[in-house]
């Protein structure tokens, strides 16, 4: 998943995050970093091969010399045309060539490297048979707030793709529902991002009655019914930038009991977005969410975390979770999603992207969390 090169970046803007990603790994105690194909290479150089293959690309970064490309010399063409290209060398190496040698070359022999989570197990392999001094770290466990503070383009970028999750949203409400399988309004969720200006959706979840008390039910065959609730979860990558964004609605009049609930996960949504500010934990946005579930006595219902990051993929660090003490930066971007899932019957989540401002939090998502009722 490598998603699309946003094209709203300078040269300068990679050089300077390579260089600030060079320094965290310093201070993380790393004699550097090695990053594969994938969201960190895009969000360090721009770089998106066309393809990932099994040849091996890899950008190493270390403190004290400037990056290095690591490429299969037919993709070199491509990656020379990188927009952070400028700022970094290029090393080719040709089938039949040693790969691992050639990126040893650039290694500290007895260092500790972190290096991308989705980076291929061979190459890993290859790396430690090459130079067995070196042991390697997840880059994600190293540097978990590499990519979590938001410039402005980038939250620009992010707001857009919310803009575009919540006019699919407005749109969707004003489809049949009764009566077509979840697997057609997941379709139309799908057609709606792309026109919207999505160019990857990631997923879009459409969990219809008993369905939807499975967080994790994507999209099936069920046939929607006239009382049910229906879980809607959609997001994908816009300008390469990502959306994440989650309503429930109701398939005509609602009980009391399905508005109680859908109240309850409202107030819970709000609570986790009241609670964010410069300095506060992220755990602390999960217990303000959690706090009101619990206090309605559904507690044992809210099944997972509240939220996680988003940025070049629509789900990174930060997490708002128990046990997780970072404090909140302004810039940084995340879900707030608690949930209610009351198995065999009906499930809720409302999910917003928030963003961290100098004085509280600003949803980029903004449509009405009232429970809207479809046909
Ligand atoms: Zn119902
Ligand atoms: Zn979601
Ligand atoms: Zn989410």
């Amino acid at each position: 998943m490598t998603g699309s090169t946003p094209t709203s970046f300078t040269a300068d803007d990679y050089r300077s995050r390579m260089e600030r990603a060079a320094r965290a790994a310093a201070d993380a105690g790393l004699a550097g970093l090695l990053v594969a194909p994938g969201p960190d290479m895009v969000w360090l150089t721009g770089y998106a091969p066309t393809a990932i293959t099994e040849r091996l690309t890899v950008l190493v970064l270390t403190p004290d010399r400037p990056p290095v490309l690591v490429v299969p010399t037919l993709e070199a063409p491509d990656a020379a045309k990188a927009p952070g290209a400028g700022s970094l060398t290029l090393r080719d190496w040709t089938d039949g060539k040693d790969p691992y040698a050639a990126t040893a070359a650039l290694l500290d022999a007895t260092g500790r490297f972190g290096i991308s989570d989705n980076a291929w197990a061979m190459h890993l392999l290859g790396l430690q048979q090459t130079l067995p001094g070196t042991s390697y770290a997840s880059l994600t466990d190293a540097l978990p707030m590499l990519r979590a503070v938001k410039d402005t383009v980038e939250l620009n970028l992010l707001a857009a793709a919310g803009e575009a999750a919540d006019a699919t949203y407005e749109e969707i409400l004003k489809v049949p529902f009764a009566g077509r399988r979840e697997s057609d309004v997941a379709g139309d969720l799908a057609d709606l991002l792309r026109r919207f200006g999505h160019s990857q959706v990631d997923f879009t979840i459409v969990a219809s009655g008993p369905n939807g008390a499975n967080p994790h039910h994507e999209v099936g065959d069920r046939v929607i019914q006239r009382g049910d609730m229906v879980v809607l979860d959609f997001g994908g990558l816009k300008d390469g930038y990502g959306s994440d964004t989650s309503r429930t609605v109701h398939v005509g009049e609602p009980t009391d009991e399905e508005r109680r609930v859908h109240d309850i996960v409202r107030e819970a949504q709000e609570a986790g977005f009241r609670a964010v500010r410069p300095g506060v934990a992220c755990q602390d946005v999960d217990r303000a969410a959690r706090a009101v579930v619990n206090d309605a006595g559904y507690g044992e219902y809210f099944i997972h975390r509240t939220g996680h990051g988003i940025g070049v993929t629509t789900h990174e660090p930060p997490y708002m979770i128990e046990g997780e003490e970072q404090p909140l930066v302004p810039g940084m971007c995340f879900s707030v999603e608690p949930g209610i899932y009351l198995p065999g019957r009906f499930g809720v989540r409302i999910e917003d992207i928030v963003t961290v401002t100098e004085d509280g939090g600003r949803r980029l998502n903004d449509t009405r969390r009232e429970m809207a009722v479809v046909d």
